[in-house]
């Protein structure tokens, strides 16, 4: 048997990941770092910023190369994502709400005509892109959706409703709306009640397209914009339908998946920044004539955060490995990944804190952030709920899961 197994690093299988890796830290440490304080305090998204993740060629890391995309896979993703949220996870969703929930979906789902037409301007950082799939009434419950549309005589589309906590929904602080909006809504109802659900491609400048409101004063993630969306009698062609109507569920769903992985590994980057703030301190701080990190107590918060760092990113990593983006079938580990991902980096962040006092809990420090952002985590692309019910609901149907 061969050894060259042993030489897996699984966060950075191939030289090519490694080098990803590589870049976008330095990157991060340059360009994203500096700015990030200051754009968590005055909750200003920084689009010119978001932009240059265009001109570093991350926009869109895992849309084919024929459409300016990077052509790359799901662990291109996680990297990306762990190596921005290390420094600004708010920037990092306004990344993954572009890069994921839209140019990763329109790239695997989309027509010929529309990939053409629109993901060079994403890849590119010109047009700024969002998901629209959550409504006042409507999160968990996601098939109870009350958004609806109706075809037309000439075959376009009037859509009628609300999108509520939609990232991105708003580019600036003057309520401009994205360029794009990748929006799920009603166009049947089953049997049961449940909405048979079309995907929209909802471009800004279409009538009855708007923006109701910036969502101000979130606990976290505040570097990157929230906003209800509105649609007042919006006109959208037939050419912008994708697929077939009411088919759209298993897209919806399969992307999920990535999205879901994609938010566990922004944990990644928020506990592996906490873990080095935590143990930086415990050595440089004294107390009663010792370094902290001689205390029983600091060294379970540092053991215990090691250890769930760890896992946590093996988890990651190894379910990122085995997702197909073309193709759903990955939501026992999608969900798993970021039940356990989410709740160990609020958890670790919640330690550096702790380990650090007084100074874990002003800004300068930053692992107050990390922890306010981490919370978000726990409920957007998902509840933790939510993520129980389902691997409850999978091991039912697949129990040979757990001896596989
Ligand atoms: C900052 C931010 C950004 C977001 N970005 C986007 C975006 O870009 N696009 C988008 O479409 N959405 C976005 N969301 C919405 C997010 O996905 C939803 O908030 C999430 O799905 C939860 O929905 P909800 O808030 O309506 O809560 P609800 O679904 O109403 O849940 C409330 C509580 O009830 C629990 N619950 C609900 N159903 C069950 C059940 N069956 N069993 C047990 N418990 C249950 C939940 O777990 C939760 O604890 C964002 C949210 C935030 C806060």
């Amino acid at each position: 048997m061969g050894e060259d197994w042993r030489e897996l690093d699984i966060a950075n299988p191939t030289e090519e990941h490694a080098m990803l890796r590589e870049m976008v830290r330095s990157f991060v440490y340059d360009e994203v770092e500096p700015q990030a304080l200051e754009h968590d305090r005055d909750e200003k998204f920084n689009s010119k910023l978001f932009r240059r993740l265009g001109e570093q060629g991350i926009l869109g890391i895992s849309v084919p190369l024929e459409y300016g995309g990077g052509g790359m896979d799901a662990t291109a993703v996680a990297i990306i994502n762990e190596e921005i949220s290390y420094s600004d996870p708010g920037l990092c969703l306004a990344y993954l709400a572009h890069d994921q929930l839209i140019a990763n979906n329109l790239a695997h789902n989309g027509s010929e005509e529309q990939k053409q037409r629109i993901l060079p301007k994403l890849c590119s950082g010109e047009w700024i892109g969002c998901m629209a799939m959550s409504e006042p009434g409507y999160g968990t419950d996601v098939l109870g959706m009350q958004t609806g549309a109706e075809q037309r005589e000439d075959g376009s589309w009037v859509i009628n409703g609300r999108k509520m906590w939609i990232t991105n929904g708003s580019i600036d602080e003057e309520g401009t709306p994205a360029d794009v909006v990748w929006l799920y809504a009603r166009t049947g109802t089953d049997s049961k009640g449940r909405a048979e659900i079309t995907t929209f491609i909802v471009e800004r400048g279409m009538p009855g397209y708007s923006v109701g409101q910036k969502i101000e004063d979130k606990l976290g993630m505040r570097s990157s914009n929230t906003a209800e969306l509105v649609f007042d009698d919006c006109i959208v062609p037939a050419i912008n339908v994708v697929g077939n109507p009411g088919e759209s569920m298993i897209h919806m769903m399969r992307n999920l998946e990535l999205e879901r992985l994609g938010l566990a590994a922004m944990g990644v980057g928020i506990a592996r920044r906490s873990l080095m703030a935590m143990n930086r301190y415990a050595s440089e701080r004294e107390a009663f004539g010792k370094q902290i990190r001689e205390f029983g107590q600091i060294q379970r918060h540092i053991g215990e955060s090691w250890a769930e760092y760890r896992a946590m990113r093996a988890y990651v990593y190894d379910t990122a490995r085995k997702i197909d983006l073309s193709k759903a079938g990955n939501r026992l580990d999608s969900d798993g990944v970021k039940l356990f991902g989410t709740s160990a980096a609020k958890n670790i962040a919640d330690r550096a804190i702790q380990v650090m006092g007084g100074y874990g809990y002003v800004g300068e420090y930053t692992v107050e952030r990390l922890w306010r952002d981490a919370k978000l985590l726990e409920i957007g692309g998902g509840t933790l709920e939510g993520h129980q019910k389902n691997i409850t609901r999978d091991l039912a149907d697949d129990p040979e899961a757990i001896d596989r």
